[in-house]
């Protein structure tokens, strides 16, 4: 996206910025809490933390401000401006507090200790998750993109790495996170060519179109799909492959990984996966989709078949490469 774009698309939102930006020492009032990173992008380190007056566990997000030998401060105030405008949304991670230092914002973000939907979505067996529990927390996703889309706010970065859990087992409730790339949508400026991760990636973004909250639910479609197949549907061998797979819609579906699923949930994926961003359904009618609309039926029968089997039975190999590191 052209520097220009960038900066008046965020300086919309910017004096509204309500936060206070501290600038006194981070480790002064937080312990960072010495194990492994929670997560690590092109810019951004995120960290546990602990609130040393409270106790009160976080994480802390660093994001550099200087991006290829470019001053990416203002970008960092997006983000910030955009947490505080979803704060009342409970599907949507809330912020706590931000401090800079010279080379760094530090966005201090309610913790999210189940971590990302990610790995229960690649993962086997019992670890993996049911039906079930797929449809639960496709509504929650939906209901926090139903929020973002009303406030015309498209998230451009929706992908299971960027959904989070408040627990694992027992299953707790989703947040979204990474506001990164997201927009404020205007309704007399076009919006074009912000890239996603490529396997999530909507064809008019490809193909220069104008950007609208249908280009969330394109990725919405391939989260589904991911969500209840362990599998990409377009990656390709490389990018320029996942590219024109995407381009071409190039999606088969009667794979076996389909074949077992409910008709209604097929339903849903293909009414998300369509070219045309206008004949896509909205987060809204998502949320009044059959496949969400059906309850389980908790029978004998059902709880010894479809009600507890894992979403996806069979890994794919191409998970590896699922699996490879992306922009965001
Ligand atoms: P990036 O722009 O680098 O992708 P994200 O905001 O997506 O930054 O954070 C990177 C990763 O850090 C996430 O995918 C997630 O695994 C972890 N993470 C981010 N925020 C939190 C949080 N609030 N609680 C727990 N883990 C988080
Ligand atoms: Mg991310």
């Amino acid at each position: 996206v052209g520097k220009t774009e960038t900066n008046r698309i965020a300086t919309s939102l910017l004096e509204n910025i309500k936060t206070q930006i501290r600038t006194e020492p981070f480790e002064d009032i937080y312990n960072v809490i010495p194990d492994k990173e929670l997560g690590r992008g092109k810019f951004a380190v995120v960290r546990r933390c602990m609130e040393k007056g409270t106790g009160k566990v976080y994480a802390a997000k660093f994001l550099r401000k200087r991006r290829k030998g470019q001053d990416c401060r203002v970008e960092v105030l997006h983000e910030i401006a955009v947490l505080e405008l979803t704060e009342p949304n409970p599907r949507i991670i809330s912020l706590h507090q931000v401090y800079e230092t010279p080379a760094e914002m530090v966005l201090v973000l309610e913790y999210a200790a189940g971590g990302e939907i990610f790995d229960q979505c690649v993962a086997e067996g019992d670890e993996a998750f049911t039906q079930e529990e797929v449809k639960q927390l496709m509504r929650q996703i939906l209901e926090g993109v139903d929020f973002l889309h009303r406030n015309n706010i498209v998230h451009l970065d929706l992908k299971p790495q960027n959904i989070l859990l408040t627990s694992g087992r027992p299953l707790g409730d989703i947040k979204i996170v990474d506001f990164g790339l997201s927009r404020r949508l205007c309704q007399n400026q076009e919006l074009r060519e912000i890239m996603g991760t490529p396997e999530y990636v909507a064809p008019e973004i490809l193909n220069y179109e104008p950007i609208s909250t249908a280009t969330d639910m394109w990725s919405i479609g391939v989260l589904a799909y991911v969500m209840l197949t362990g599998t990409s549907p377009f990656l390709g061998d490389d990018k320029q492959g996942t590219f024109l797979n995407i381009s071409q819609i190039n999606i088969d579906y009667t794979e076996d990984e389909l074949q077992d699923l409910p008709a209604s949930a097929v339903d849903f994926i293909q009414s998300l996966l369509i070219k045309e961003p206008k004949c896509r359904a909205t987060a809204e009618e998502c949320l009044r989709h059959r496949w969400l609309q059906e309850q389980a039926q908790k029978t004998e029968e059902d709880l010894t078949s479809e009600f507890c089997q894992p979403a996806h039975t069979s890994p794919s190999t191409s998970l590896s490469s699922f699996c490879s590191p992306s922009s965001g």
